[in-house]
């Protein structure tokens, strides 16, 4: 997994970007009224994203207690997300953040949507806080689906706060058959607390990135294997 640089909208500006063209008065009404609430739930997301503990976040239905799930999943999907919408333009740069496209949570496949961290469905307070939005490929979104982290170990990795780039933790090993293949495991480093390292555990088998890895990497070899022969003539075993 990568890590990415936080964005740089707040939920503040995020939120009343999105909920500046409702014409609806009522509910223009409702949604500035939970406006503290969207930013006490994104800075409560910071904090428990830093020690570890977002399976702690508590779940409200109803944000503030009178805009539902429903409301804020539209907010995201009418006022975030689709073409000319007030805020799409966050939506873009957000999306647009990882190295070469790629999808920081696999490393392989190209990004093609923002990924809830904490889901929508659930966590409707957080449906358009940045921290909470990271750009993934469809296959990383999906797989995570409205997933809950009931435990830390459940928690998964997040580029704005994990940083597991510094030490090694995938180990490939050659299997000899014809042709030739490679696993992929987690192997967690010492240095590691037991919470980050059930993390990694958890995201590599969620995300089904054992299974990717082998077969790009099967790939890889079919590519290589003239070559490879080429050498093993030339030079030997
Ligand atoms: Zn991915």
């Amino acid at each position: 997994m990568w890590t990415l640089d936080r964005p740089e909208y707040s939920a503040r500006v995020t939120f009343t970007t999105c909920i500046s063209n409702v014409r609806d008065d009522g509910l223009k009404a409702r949604l500035q009224g939970v406006t503290q609430a969207v930013v006490d739930a994104s800075s409560a997301f910071d904090a428990a994203a830093q020690q570890q503990t977002l399976h702690e976040i508590g779940r409200q239905p109803v944000v503030g207690g009178i805009v539902t799930t429903a409301e804020m999943g539209k907010v995201y999907a009418d006022r975030m997300v689709k073409k000319g919408a007030p805020g799409r333009h966050i939506y873009d740069d957000i999306i647009a953040a990882p190295p070469q496209g790629r999808c920081p949570l696999c490393g392989q496949r190209p990004v093609s949507t923002l990924d809830h961290h904490l889901p929508k469905a659930h966590y409707p307070a957080l449906a358009v806080a940045p921290l909470n939005l990271v750009p993934s490929c469809s296959d990383c979104n999906k797989a995570k689906l409205d997933g809950i982290p009931r435990t830390s170990a459940e928690v998964s990795l997040h580029p704005y706060f994990d940083d597991v780039d510094g030490e090694r933790w995938l180990v490939a090993e050659v299997i000899e058959t014809q042709p030739a293949a490679v696993r992929f495991k987690v192997v967690i480093p010492p240095t590691w607390d037991g919470t980050l390292g059930q993390r990694v555990h958890h995201h590599f088998k969620t995300l089904g990135l054992g299974r990717l890895y082998a077969s790009e990497a099967a790939e890889e070899l079919t590519n290589i294997r003239h070559q490879l022969i080429n050498l093993r003539v030339a030079a030997g075993t």
